[in-house]
């Protein structure tokens, strides 16, 4: 006996969330199966929605001035510019003010633990005070233990680069922690917690008194992400209570904390909106009953046992080539689920160019979808009726490049999420 939803999504990543999020907006049964981490937590946690043209100008001021120049197939040109808007405000509902930017359509530039500042469209409010627009004197406060994040070469290259202000960074000695392989989550839950580090003084005391013995005039001090998972916002007024000026947090690479708690929100979200969430597990395999365009179940492998799983409406959102959702071997490159067209060269070697830094081809694999967002196949028939497509599994953009990953993901996930709820029984 198959297990019963109206939507099935596949895949717990930023897409999958957001268009189990929509869809169960819409009133209808929804869940979610997803097998392993998604990027959401090796993501800086920024949402990038266009931050350079496909042939590599900007960064971009404001998004919305490019997206209808964007060739045909690109998933904003797919989904529409309003579509974009409405995943946004959407966005901005279920995050509420764990997140900022929301007041513009403009991007803003956000400095990176590399010295190098982003174009972005929304970003945690940790780092909102460290926008680099802002023309306020900053320093940057590094950690002997994590050399992710240099503090002084961030400072000189954010000052190379142009930035409105002075920079300085700092390296320094964080209280309560003597090993270079503390986990990033070690650092956030001493000052979580206020653990002492030294039987007297808790840890956010003992970090501020470490930091002012280095201010001098600026009014914003930027750390690495690492200010607290549980309680960032509390860690961050203790700061600046402390040191009399503004704190913010620079995103990091992975693992990445705004990226972690971006996921607990998302997924407290899809709790409150009573998506039913499978994890851990892979769907493997689907079954068509007599009519081959359309999906009657997929097969959730639980532990050895094969689970069907029924709906009416199916959305796949099994990430790029980092989620597995495309995967490529000696002889092609195609989506491993339910076998949809990927668009490739027949010559391995045309997959890529040797300028590491070049126009990638491998960096546009991905399903071609029609306006539906459903995967198309050679002929530019959709490969199944209730099937759509979502997020990284799409082709037809470089989201690296382009810094337009969360942005594509937020659109393609809202949009698949609300028409796929409005097709349930039709
Ligand atoms: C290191 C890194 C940094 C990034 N930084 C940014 C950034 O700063 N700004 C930005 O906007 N974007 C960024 N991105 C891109 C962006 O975060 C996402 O990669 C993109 O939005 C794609 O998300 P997704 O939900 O489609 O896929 P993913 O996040 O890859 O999630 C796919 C999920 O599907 C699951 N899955 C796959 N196959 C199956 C199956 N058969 N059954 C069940 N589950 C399955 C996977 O386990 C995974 O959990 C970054 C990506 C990476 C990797």
């Amino acid at each position: 006996m198959a297990i019963e939803d109206d939507v099935l999504v596949i895949g717990g990543g930023l897409a999958g969330v957001t268009a189990a999020l929509a869809a169960a907006d819409e009133g209808t049964q929804v869940r979610l199966v997803t097998y392993k981490q998604s990027t959401l937590r090796h993501a800086s946690g920024l949402i990038d929605v266009l931050g350079y043209t496909p042939d590599g100008e900007g960064p971009i001021v404001d998004p919305f001035d490019e997206l209808e120049e964007l060739p045909e197939g690109h998933p904003y040109e797919r989904v529409g510019v309003d579509a974009v808007r409405d995943a946004l405000e959407f966005f901005d509902d279920v995050v509420g003010d764990a997140y900022a930017g929301g007041h513009t359509d403009d991007n803003a530039l956000v400095p990176t633990h590399g010295g190098t500042v982003k174009p972005t469209a929304r970003y945690p409010s940790a780092t909102a005070a460290g926008v680099a627009s802002a023309p306020e004197d900053t320093l940057l406060v590094g950690f002997e233990t994590l050399p992710d994040f240099e503090a002084p070469l961030a400072a000189a290259h954010l000052e190379a680069a142009g930035a409105p202000f002075e920079a300085r960074g700092v390296t320094i000695t964080f209280p309560g922690i003597k090993r270079d392989d503390a986990k990033v989550t070690r650092y956030a839950h001493l000052l979580d917690w206020d653990e002492s580090v030294d039987g007297t003084t808790g840890a956010r005391d003992a970090l501020a008194a470490a930091v002012s013995d280095h201010l001098e005039d600026e009014s914003r001090v930027g750390f690495p992400a690492v200010l607290g998972d549980d309680h960032p916002e509390e860690v961050r007024a203790d700061l600046e209570d402390a040191l009399g000026v503004e704190v913010f947090e620079v995103p990091m690479g992975p693992p990445s904390l705004p990226g972690m708690r971006l996921e607990d929100v998302l997924y407290s979200a899809l709790e409150e909106k009573g998506v039913r969430v499978t994890s851990g597990v892979p769907v493997v395999d689907y079954e068509t009953n007599g009519d081959p365009g359309r999906i009657d179940q997929v097969i959730v492998d639980r532990n050895g046992a094969d689970v069907p799983h029924h709906a009416d409406q199916y959305i796949l959102a099994t990430g790029g080539l980092v989620g597995k959702g495309v995967s490529s071997e000696r002889e092609g490159v195609f989506e491993p689920l339910f076998d949809c067209y990927v668009p490739h060269a027949a010559d391995r070697y045309d997959w890529f160019v040797d300028d590491v830094f070049g126009d990638q081809p491998y960096a546009r694999f991905g399903v071609v979808p029609d306006t539906e967002l459903r995967p198309l196949d050679e002929d530019d028939e959709p490969e199944f009726s209730n099937l759509r497509a979502v997020g990284g599994v799409l082709g037809g953009y470089d989201y690296a490049a382009e810094k337009s990953g969360g942005g594509v993901s937020l659109s393609t996930g809202y949009v698949a999420g609300k028409r796929a709820a409005k097709q349930v029984g039709e």
